[in-house]
């Protein structure tokens, strides 16, 4: 649903050319000002921050909560979720907890232990107490977790901060999520990058100014020597490329995809 890093795109304030490129786009969308056959790419180059929803016959898996959580339940009519998995404790993946004060149903949320208080505290604060139902669940490397149809493995990555990554499988079908994290990879990583149908990385930066974060040029150092099926770039930032010079940047190679906010992907 959103593919921004924690700044968003563009980031408040920013004069930077992506910014400022962003902004302008933003204000003709609003005006009604880019012709109807533009639309659809051109508003690509703006970034709400990360969240992916994961469907599958009567399930549905949010992954992250980011800031625009409200604008996003409304927008994909989600009324009913059957799990929530928190990454880790960055702003940008569970800050939009405090959203779920306002939800009157029932949510398991899986997250590390030291996400779990923080999670706790925010869907707890509010005033408006409603009959929600919500149960919390430790992460632990590895440890499979049976979700109706899905499984998942949440498996540990190299990050700031203690952070997961993630493995859900449905019958022959694999999508594996790294979320933040380094191009430090085991041997683990690699074999299961290797056997999923999709692997998403979240590459802030085109080119390594963090250390915290693998790079797009990090990917393609790793598809050197790693086979995968089919790549998706997301959390970008306006560090990293423009959408659209992004894809051309990446046109031959047939394997990856530039994620944009809204996008689906079909397995
Ligand atoms: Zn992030
Ligand atoms: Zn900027
Ligand atoms: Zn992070």
């Amino acid at each position: 649903m959103g593919t921004g890093a924690a700044d968003g795109i563009p980031r408040i304030r920013c004069k930077c050319a992506h910014c400022q490129e962003a902004r302008n786009i933003a204000i003709k969308l609003e005006k009604g000002k880019i012709p109807w056959e533009y639309v659809r790419i051109k508003k690509r180059i703006l970034r709400k921050r990360t969240s992916v929803l994961i469907e599958s016959k009567d399930t549905k898996i949010l992954l992250d909560v980011p800031p625009e959580i409200h604008r996003f339940l409304n927008e994909y009519s989600i009324d009913d979720i059957s799990a929530i998995f928190l990454s880790h404790k960055h702003f940008d993946h569970i800050s939009g907890l405090r959203e779920f004060e306002f939800w009157d149903g029932t949510i398991d949320f899986y997250a590390g232990s030291d996400v779990i208080p923080i999670a706790k505290g925010f869907v707890k604060s509010g005033e408006d107490q409603n009959n929600n139902d919500f149960h919390f669940y430790e992460l632990r490397p590895r440890r499979l977790i049976s979700l109706k149809n899905f499984e998942v493995i949440p498996f540990r990555v190299k990050h700031k901060v203690p952070t997961f990554g993630f493995l859900f499988e449905e019958d022959d079908k694999k999508l594996m999520h790294f979320s933040d994290s380094t191009s430090e990879f085991s041997d683990w990583h690699i074999k299961k990058m290797e056997k999923a149908n999709v692997v998403v990385f979240h590459t802030t930066t085109f080119d390594k100014v963090s250390s915290d974060h693998i790079s797009v040029k990090d990917v393609l150092d790793l598809i050197s020597y790693c086979e995968i099926k089919k790549i998706v770039l997301s959390h970008i930032n306006h560090e990293n490329l423009p959408y659209e010079k992004l894809v051309k940047k990446l046109s031959s190679y047939s394997n990856i995809v530039v994620a944009y906010d809204g996008m689906e992907i079909v397995i």
